[in-house]
């Protein structure tokens, strides 16, 4: 079975009254032709290309867009956005499809969710990412020990390479606080 076929399988969703409205405003100019696919440097990881994910939007298909990885995949580098003979702002609408997952919880993203928490709440607590920290956090709120066994070897070789910092951090070293509620503050008006 191709993509598009696969895409085809996909409950679709009333374009009127769905979550993907505004991003399909966003990209309603799109004109299919490729050079976002053409110009992405992570585009060989993925199962749908961009261009394919924008017509997905437009045919408002979410549930294929959700059971796919490329909007997870984009890594904000703005070579799309840049390049796109339309002008349309595809980084942003890749940002918009990440909140959508986020606030939905949707649980193909549970575990990308949990691990983009305990980042931030590392830098948001030290000002930076402890590492040792951070995963431990993580782990603990997967509490899935097959998880933590799979990263271990990995873990030791990079301490052992002194890539790793052994030392936890201790809360406060130099806290964000007040710069992540200002970006909560303004996440809420998105
Ligand atoms: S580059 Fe722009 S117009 Fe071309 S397919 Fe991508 S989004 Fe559509
Ligand atoms: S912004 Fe995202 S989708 Fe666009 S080219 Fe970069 S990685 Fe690919």
């Amino acid at each position: 079975m191709n993509q598009v076929e696969q895409t085809q399988n996909y409950q679709e969703v009333d374009p009127s009254s769905d979550s993907l409205k505004h991003i399909r405003e966003m990209i309603q100019s799109c004109i299919q032709c490729g050079t976002c696919t053409g110009s992405c440097p992570n585009e060989f990881a993925m199962d749908h290309t961009p261009r394919q994910l924008w017509r997905m939007v437009l045919m408002g298909q979410k549930d294929a867009i959700f059971h796919s990885r490329t909007f997870s995949l984009c890594s904000s580098c703005y070579s799309c956005t840049l390049r796109c003979p339309r002008g349309l702002p595809l980084t942003d609408a890749m940002h918009q499809l990440k909140l959508i997952a986020v606030r939905e919880k949707l649980s193909e993203y549970k575990i990308a969710n949990l691990f983009y928490k305990s980042f931030l709440d590392s830098v948001n607590d030290h000002g930076r990412v402890r590492e040792l920290g951070m995963m431990t956090h993580f782990f603990l709120t997967l509490t899935d020990p097959m998880v933590v066994l799979k990263f271990a070897s990995l873990g030791l070789k990079l301490m052992s390479k002194g890539k790793l910092s052994p030392h936890f951090g201790s809360k406060g070293d130099l806290p964000l606080g007040a710069l992540f509620k200002k970006v909560e503050e303004m996440e809420k008006n998105i």
